[in-house]
Parts: C-alpha cells; structure tokens; sequence
C-alpha cells in the first residue's frame, strides 16, 4: 500500500495551492481528482474579482479577510491580474440593502479607497442613489490554474491521480487506509495516509461522510457567467449593489468582460446539503454526493445573457455595445448561514486527528493562505 504524508481530495485552486505548499514544506503529497484534469470547475468559472471588501457590506469578516489576502495575492499572481481599469461600484436607488452613506462609512472603516463620482461618460446615473470610484482587479483564472499545473508537475514529491473516486477510508493504526477506484477501468487500489485534506468544494458533505465527519450546512447553485465583448465601456468595471443586482467586469485578461447577476446567474438552487439538481436525473454520472462538471454536461441550462444584458443596461448609456461570447457554468456552494449576512468565509478546519482529517471550504479565491494557519 502506497503511504503519503497528506493526501488532498480535489484538485482545484485551494487543493492545488494546499499540495505545492507542503511539499515545499518537503512532505509527500497525494492529489485525488474526481475529472480528467484539474481546474474544471469553480476555480476557473467564477467571476475572477479579487475581492477588496466592496462587496461585502454586510459581512465585515469577509471584507477584512479579503483585504487581509488581496495584497499578497496580487504579488505572487502579478503576472495574472488585471489592474488596468477602474472599477465603479453603483447603488440603486430602489431595493438596496445599502446606502451611500453606509457604503462610504464602511469604506472608511475598512480603509479601502471610494470616492463619488457624480457623472460619468458611459454608465446612466439616473437609476441610482450614488456612484462610487474604487479599487478592485480581476484575475486570469485560466492562467492561473496552469501556473498552479506546472508547479505540481515540478514538484517531485505530489502524485497526481485523476478520474478516480474514494470508495471508502477506513482508520487503522493512526493512519487513514483509504480505497480509491479508477473510474475508467474499475481498478480497486488502496493508499494510506497519516493526513486527509479535502478540498473539494461542492463535492465536500460527499466526502465528509466517507471520512465519517459530520455534513456541513451548505447550499448550492447551478450558476452561470456570460461573457460578452464589450464596446464603449473604456478599461472599466461596474458593480450595482446591494441587493437583486448585478455586475459587469473585465474577465481576467481576455479582453472580454464577465456579466453575472444576482437573479440570473444562479439557475437552480439546491437545500440539500449535497448537490441535488433536476438534470442529475438526465445525467446520471453526476450524483450529488459526487458531483460532475457543469460546463461540459449536455443537460446544463440555456443561456441567461439576454437577461442579464437587460438588466446591466438600466446603468449604461447607449454608446455602450455588449455581444454575447459564451457562458460558463459550474456548482456554487455557500454556507447555509451566509445566506443572512451574504459572507463568503472560507472554513479550513481541523476535524479529526491521528489520523487527522482537514477541510477546507472556499469562500474567496485570495484565501488560498487560509490553510497556512491551520495545517
Ligand atoms: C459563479 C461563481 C462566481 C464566483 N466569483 C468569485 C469571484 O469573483 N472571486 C472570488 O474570489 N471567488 C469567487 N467565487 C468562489 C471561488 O470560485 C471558489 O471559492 C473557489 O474557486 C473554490 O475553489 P476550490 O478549489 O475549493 O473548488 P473547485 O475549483 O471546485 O475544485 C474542487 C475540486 O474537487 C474535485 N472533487 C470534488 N469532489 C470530489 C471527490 N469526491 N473526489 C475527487 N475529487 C473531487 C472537483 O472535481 C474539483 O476539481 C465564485 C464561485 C462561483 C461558482
């Protein structure tokens, strides 16, 4: 039976970013992945903001966090952030859970820079109470993850097993014996392990229970981003909260922009703690306890876009030009609690030890560190 000193389930950003940590820590590493390749799903489809607190009125601990990791995620991902534009945030002047008043002292607060802007050459103020200039980048997300590929691949000591699934984990001695299956050819092979990480995202309450650890609370959303190319906007971005809004934002460095919405982008939601959708009845590889790729699946929804688009241009003035290039879907998974305060923390928790079982629950990209304080 092979042995590795930790063995992470999930290979998206924050398994991948846990395994390079410690084997630069010099300990063996044993990444566990459900699909072909790493990176298919949240962590390369999502909105790519690095978030600075802006969006996060209600929830100081999330805007703190994110202020906490934003600078030295922008310095060890430099190559791959977008700084080059401004990025407006707007209130509206109906139905917000903010006021400018607020947003301005909550700003103050946090130290994060906003300054109003009373006109502005493509976005309509009309509609809204006020109008915000502040400071908020956008990652690559793609480039990102094949930054995060060739460090695993150099790393000597991470092993990388992909389209497999964890049967069963049974402690013995101190250790994890854990029962892993190719899901391609059926093969039935063991590994052990002192330390388990999982980092799987929307697949964790399925893992969680092989482990024999209690679920965590969560929600999840069939959700969708639609990219558009976009013309007469200049190097910006716009951000109307906080409430049933809506944002459009560079996309990274494409070049093109990332349209989502609070009412549009999610498409289904699911209460049960594990993923429990309509199509997995049309697909039956994708189970809630184990869940599939989204934006690859033959039964994901039809586009939103058109909503979308006419909701953003209640804000935009008309020399502004959107065309549709295509959406994204994938799995969002939230904290069942985060529905009140609309947080998005990021839970690393230790559960279990010898054999020591972690989890790691992501709220936010740049919180990748998290796992630094706990493992
Ligand atoms: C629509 C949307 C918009 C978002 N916008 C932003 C944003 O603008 N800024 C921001 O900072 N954050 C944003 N987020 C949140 C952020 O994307 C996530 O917190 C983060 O990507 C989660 O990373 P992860 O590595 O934990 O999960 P993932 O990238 O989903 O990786 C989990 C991996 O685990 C694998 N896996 C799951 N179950 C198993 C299993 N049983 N066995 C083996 N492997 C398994 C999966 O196949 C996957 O590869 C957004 C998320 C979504 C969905």
């Amino acid at each position: 039976m092979r042995e590795y000193d930790f063995v992470i389930v999930g290979g998206g950003l924050f398994g991948s970013y846990a395994a390079v940590y410690l084997s630069q820590k010099g300990f063996s590493v044993c990444i566990l992945e459900k699909e072909k390749e790493l990176f298919q799903k949240a962590s390369t489809v999502n909105q790519a903001r690095i978030h600075s607190g802006y969006h996060y009125p209600r929830s100081i601990a999330t805007a703190q966090i994110s202020e906490e990791y934003k600078a030295r995620f922008i310095k060890d991902h430099a190559e791959f952030i977008n700084d080059k534009f401004t990025h407006f945030y707007a209130i509206d002047k109906f139905n917000s859970m903010t006021d400018a008043a607020q947003f301005e002292r909550f700003c103050n607060y946090l130290k994060i820079p906003c300054k109003r802007i009373l006109e502005h050459d493509s976005i309509k103020l009309n509609r809204l109470e006020s109008l915000f200039e502040t400071k908020e980048y956008s990652f690559d997300g793609s480039q990102i993850a094949k930054f995060y590929q060739s460090k695993l691949e150099q790393a000597k000591n991470i092993e990388i097993k992909k389209r497999i699934e964890v049967k069963a984990a049974n402690p013995f001695n101190e250790f994890w014996e854990i029962e892993i299956q190719d899901i391609d050819n059926q093969l039935v092979t063991r590994i052990k392990t002192n330390k388990v990480i999982s980092a799987s995202y929307a697949g964790t309450n399925g893992i969680l229970n092989i482990f024999g650890q209690k679920e965590i609370n969560l929600i999840h959303e069939i959700t969708e981003i639609a990219i558009a190319e976009v013309s007469g906007f200049g190097a910006a971005g716009l951000t109307v909260m906080d409430g049933p809004f809506t944002s459009m934002m560079p996309f990274g460095l494409s070049g093109k922009y990332s349209l989502s919405s609070v009412s549009y982008t999610p498409h289904e939601i699911s209460k049960n703690n594990q993923p429990t959708f309509s199509c997995q009845l049309k697909v039956k590889s994708c189970r809630p306890d184990f869940p599939s790729i989204c934006d690859t699946c033959i039964a994901k929804p039809k586009t939103n876009f058109a909503k979308m688009e006419h909701q953003i241009r209640h804000y935009l003035k008309e020399k502004v030009e959107l065309k549709y290039a295509g959406s994204k879907f994938t799995i969002k998974s939230k904290l069942k609690a985060s529905y009140i305060d609309d947080g998005r923390p990021t839970h690393v928790v230790k559960l279990q030890e010898n054999p020591s079982f972690y989890c790691i629950f992501a709220g936010k990209i740049n919180s990748i560190y998290e796992i630094e304080k706990v493992v």
